[in-house]
């Protein structure tokens, strides 16, 4: 793999650029491999990158129905943080941020994470005492997160309006150490470190169907591009988990929704940090481009559709004037939706199923994107061994059956 490096851009800038090698190869299916992953976002290249790199296995397709990226991981606001109130929750992120601090060393990919700090308002009592039990409960875990006032806000986010509105600013918590990445770059750059260390990664190639042989154990997946062979197959799809897993018939209890999105005209550096809101369900930082970054709700209703609904969006950006007026002059250049496959505690299943070699890595709702590394490193273990690491034992599919749930739904206290 050719290394990046100051010294490798000045010597190309001497040549043209003509000498950079392709980031990753397009190869044809093998006949079969020791592992498939299905889905090329950033969890199930993470979890190539990590199988090859920490467990030696190497004999693992990436496959894609679509563009490599094109799913989830390309369509989210970005938003990086550790901050989560049960102890399981705070140990699968913090075990992620971790990883995000020297990822792109690791990866020797500028995957651009920004720890610009992550303000989370609180707008009323419930949100303010909710959020001084998260502040509490993560320092109980080790995890940053402060209290500030209304005026420390100001003082931290100086575009804030602390005055009288519809959702006036009580205070806010805060993880300095939380912030933003380049999406694309974290496709990208687990792409290519695992295709370096000779994983396959398969574009246009969807699964339609999941073999099992007679004594119920996995095959090998059918694909638009043919029938792949292996005895262990994760699943890494997203908004499409149920639909996948249906193929080799599992039910999990998922509900597919679109999450909404939209990005301003880009504007010089103006909003310093990433800021937070659950109660009107606003999520805004400003890419290095210079676009304002917003994130919006889920749709009302299950469905696959990428587009989302406008006055989803334009609720949001309503109350968002009233936070930051400033915004007010911004054009709105773009909005989209990506599908979130949402559980009933908002946590994620990271999982052996019923079906001897299939795994799963799902639920992530509308926050999996700051989980990536962890979640690929993690997954790559309970493939590799079998068994899941300490870190993703809680995040099984039964704790549904037995009601030991994780209940971040509770503990966010709204309706993502
Ligand atoms: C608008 C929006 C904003 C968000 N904001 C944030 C945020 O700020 N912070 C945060 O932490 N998270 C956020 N999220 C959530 C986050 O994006 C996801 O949880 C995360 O990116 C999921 O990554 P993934 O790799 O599992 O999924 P994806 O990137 O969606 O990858 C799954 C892949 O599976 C492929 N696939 C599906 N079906 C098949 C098939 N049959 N055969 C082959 N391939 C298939 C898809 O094409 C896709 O490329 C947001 C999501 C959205 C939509």
């Amino acid at each position: 793999m050719q290394n990046y490096s100051a010294f490798s851009l000045f010597k190309q800038a001497l040549g043209g650029h003509a000498g950079w090698q392709r980031q990753w190869r397009s190869p044809e299916p093998k006949a079969e491999y020791d592992v498939i992953i299905v889905g090329a976002g950033g969890h199930g290249l993470a979890t190539a990158h990590y199988l090859a790199k920490e467990h030696g296995i190497t004999n693992v397709a990436v496959v894609e129905k679509g563009w490599l990226g094109g799913g989830n991981t390309g369509r989210n606001t970005t938003i990086i943080r550790s901050n989560y109130l049960f102890d399981e929750s705070a140990a699968l992120y913090e075990h992620a941020l971790k990883l995000w601090e020297g990822l792109s060393q690791d990866l020797n990919y500028n995957v651009m994470y920004s720890p610009r700090g992550v303000l989370m308002l609180a707008h009323n009592i419930h949100d303010v005492q909710s959020f001084k039990r998260h502040v509490h409960a993560n320092r109980l875990n080790g995890i940053d997160n402060e209290w500030l006032s209304a005026e420390e806000c100001k003082e931290f986010c100086p575009p804030l309006n602390i005055g009288a509105m519809r959702y006036p600013i009580l205070g806010g918590a805060l993880q300095r150490r939380g912030g933003t990445a380049r999406h694309d770059a974290v496709a990208w750059g687990y792409a290519r470190a695992a295709d370096a260390r000779g994983v396959d990664i398969i574009e246009n190639c969807e699964v339609t169907g999941i073999r099992r042989g007679v004594n119920g154990a996995v095959e090998g997946v059918e694909t638009s591009r043919g029938f792949i062979r292996a005895k262990k197959v994760g699943v890494s799809a997203a908004g499409h988990t149920s639909v996948i897993m249906s193929m080799a018939g599992v039910r999990l209890p998922l509900e597919s929704y679109p999450l909404q999105a939209l990005v301003s005209e880009p504007v010089k550096p103006a909003f310093p940090c990433v800021v937070m809101s659950n109660t009107i369900h606003a999520y805004i930082s400003q890419s290095d481009k210079g676009e304002m970054v917003i994130g919006a709700g889920t749709d009302a209703y299950t469905s696959y559709s990428q587009r989302g609904a406008l006055h989803i969006a334009s609720h949001t950006l309503d109350a968002i004037c009233e936070l930051v007026p400033m915004f007010r002059r911004l054009r709105m250049l773009r909005n989209w939706g990506g599908i979130v496959d949402v559980t009933p505690d908002r946590s994620p299943i990271i999982a052996k199923t019923p079906v001897p070699g299939l795994y799963v890595n799902c639920g992530w709702g509308t926050g999996g994107f700051k989980a990536t590394p962890g979640s690929g490193n993690v997954f790559a273990w309970t493939i590799a061994r079998d068994e899941p690491h300490k870190i993703n034992a809680p995040f099984t599919i039964e704790r549904f059956r037995d009601g030991i749930l994780i209940d971040e739904a509770a503990a966010a206290a709204v309706a993502h």
